[in-house]
Parts: structure tokens; sequence; C-alpha cells
């Protein structure tokens, strides 16, 4: 028997608002009511993922409930924010009940993490697109921003980027297969990107400006210099690169991906020189790897070396209407 919206919402959402107090009233009403704790800004992020655009025709459900919160769950980390609520508009070709079941079970994996509560959405049909809309809180003027840097804050960024465009890659075919171990890796950095909640946190102590890198590392360092008026010089020598990307895309291809691939969801920030050693201890202490890779300047634009050479990348970035 075909599965009705009300029926769908019951089995598969209606169970994922259960995990907050704060919540006075949510899903299955006009509207969700919220309590927002005294002394708090709300932060709120809204990302959509489109079939074959921003994930392949085809891909695992569980990834795709997975990553329509991780990318959210990254903007609110960038902004140094704690995640508290979510709504999700979905639009589906088909009541497919295997499908919404790993769906489901991708979301609400990573909002149990989080402690993430989902309080409401929409549920229509069409061509498979999923919108969240991720609700945080910061304590009063407290946010972080990307436009807070100075010339002369040295640049850092988590994990290590590239993985998720070389899985995505790996996907598409336009990558050499490489082995079992290493093509796992990559696409697990794609398919379930790890979304740096905490590091969010930590940096509220120590960071000028944060960015979380969606459209690759070039371009989103550039973003977080021009917001913060400054230009950014990033040396491709000292970018964190995996082995497994090395492996499997070589030196050249790797620092490629590193620089420009999209889909990373780590974070950039810059940090003034003063507070660097303040900070060394504490990132020693994180759980995901961080690395100084250039510093920002006066000097408008973005600069990326390689030793006394001076790099000119293909693409600056992702962009819907510019491709
Ligand atoms: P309305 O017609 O008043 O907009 P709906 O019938 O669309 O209400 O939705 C009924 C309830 O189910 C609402 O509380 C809505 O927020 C919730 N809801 C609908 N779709 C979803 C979904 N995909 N995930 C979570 N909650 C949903
Ligand atoms: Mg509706």
């Amino acid at each position: 028997m075909a599965l009705g919206e009300f029926q769908l919402i019951d089995r598969f959402f209606r169970r994922l608002g259960a995990a907050r107090s704060d919540v006075v009233l949510g899903v299955g009403d006009d509207a969700a009511v919220l309590r927002s704790p005294p002394g708090e800004e709300l932060v709120v992020a809204t990302d959509t993922l489109v079939e074959g655009v921003h994930f392949p025709k085809g891909s695992a459900a569980r990834s795709i409930g997975h990553r329509a919160l991780a990318v959210n769950l990254s903007d609110l980390a960038a902004m140094g924010a704690r995640p508290a609520w979510a709504t999700l508009a979905l639009t589906l070709p088909a009541a497919d009940e295997g499908w919404l079941a790993e769906f489901a079970a991708g979301f609400e994996a990573l909002a149990l993490r989080h402690g993430v509560a989902l309080v409401g959405g929409d549920t229509t049909s069409g061509p498979l697109a999923v919108t969240v809309t991720l609700l945080g809180h910061a304590a009063i003027g407290t946010a972080l921003t990307r436009s807070g840097a100075s010339p002369g804050d040295r640049i850092f960024v988590s994990g290590t980027p590239g993985d998720a465009a070389a899985g995505l890659a790996l996907i598409e075919r336009r990558l050499e297969q490489g082995t079992p171990g290493v093509r796992d890796e990559l696409l697990r950095r794609f398919l379930f990107p790890e979304p740096r909640v905490d590091l969010g946190y930590t940096l509220l102590d120590f960071a000028s400006a944060v960015i979380d890198i969606s459209d690759g590392l070039a371009a989103d360092a550039g973003k977080l210099a021009a917001a913060s008026g400054c230009g950014a010089r990033i040396e491709a020598d000292r970018l964190p690169l995996s082995k497994a990307l090395l492996e499997c895309a070589g030196e050249e291809r790797t620092r490629l991906l590193a620089l420009t691939g999209g889909d990373d969801y780590e974070l950039l920030f810059a940090v003034p020189p003063a507070r660097l050693a303040m900070l060394e201890a504490r990132l020693a202490a994180q759980a995901c790897r961080t690395t100084a890779i250039g510093v920002l300047r006066e000097e408008p634009g973005l600069e990326v070396r390689a030793g006394a050479q001076r790099l000119e990348l293909p693409r600056a970035g992702f962009d819907h209407f510019l491709r």
C-alpha cells in the first residue's frame, strides 16, 4: 500500500523530535514552538541538497540524510554556535519506505550525536531535493564571523581538505579507483562528512574569523580575507594532505584537489599572533588535526605559493550559475 504524506511524517520523522526539553511543540501542529535560553542569540543556517547537483543520482539515502544535516552543522560550527533545532523540507519523487528509513537513519544518527531535535518541515512530491534549516545558539555578541581578521593573523585549516572531492571523483569515475582501503576512506569523506562543531566552540576563545569550506579551500580563504578587508597568502607546501588522497591522486592532483575541491566541510580560521601559543595547547587536545597554512595581509586578493613559485588555480570555487 502506498504511504500517505501524514503516515510518512509519523513513521519516519516525528520521533526525531524527541531529543530536547526546550521544544514546547514539535512536529504535528501548524508550527513549532521553541524556548530560547536567556542571554543567547539565535544562529540560523539553511542549505539545500539537490540530486544531480550536490550529490550524484542514485546516492545512498543514508548519506543524503547525513549530509543534509552535516552541511548545516558545519555552518553553525563556523559561527561557534551550539546546534539545537532543525526543520526538514523534503521533496521526493516517490514515498519509498526503504529509502525513507535509510534517509531518516542517516539524519538521526548525526542529529543524536549533536543533540539536534527535528521540530518541523514540509513534505512534497517532485525531483529529489532536501532543505534543512538548523537553529542554534551563541551567547550574545560572541558568534564568530568571516569578517573579524586583520593583516598578520595566521590562517589554519582543520582536517585534510581535498578528500571529499576525491571521493566524489571516484564515484563519478573521474579518478583511478585505487586500493579498496583508500577508496573507502575517500568515499566516506564525501558521503559522511564530520562537521567540526567541537572545534567551533574552541575557536570562540581564539579565532578572529572563521569560514567553513564548502566551495574549495582557496575560494573560501579568499572569501574570509575579503570579508575581513584583507588579502591572504596560502603556502601550498604546508597543506595537510591525507595519505589516502596522495596514494590515489598523486602529488600534483592532490594539491589541486586540496585547494579547489569542494564539499570538505572543514573549518578555515584566522588567529592573531598573540593568541598562537595558547591555541596550540588547546588544539593538541582536539580530535581533529589543524594546520597553519598561511597568513592574512594588507594587499588584497589571494596568493597561493609553492616555495618561491606562484600557483595559478584553474577554478575559483563552485558557483551554481557560473559553470
Ligand atoms: P501544514 O499543511 O500546516 O503546513 P503539514 O501537513 O505540511 O502542515 O505538516 C504537518 C506537520 O508535520 C507540521 O508540524 C510539519 O512541520 C511537520 N512536517 C511535515 N513534513 C515534515 C518533515 N519532512 N520532517 C519533519 N516534520 C515535517
Ligand atoms: Mg505543509
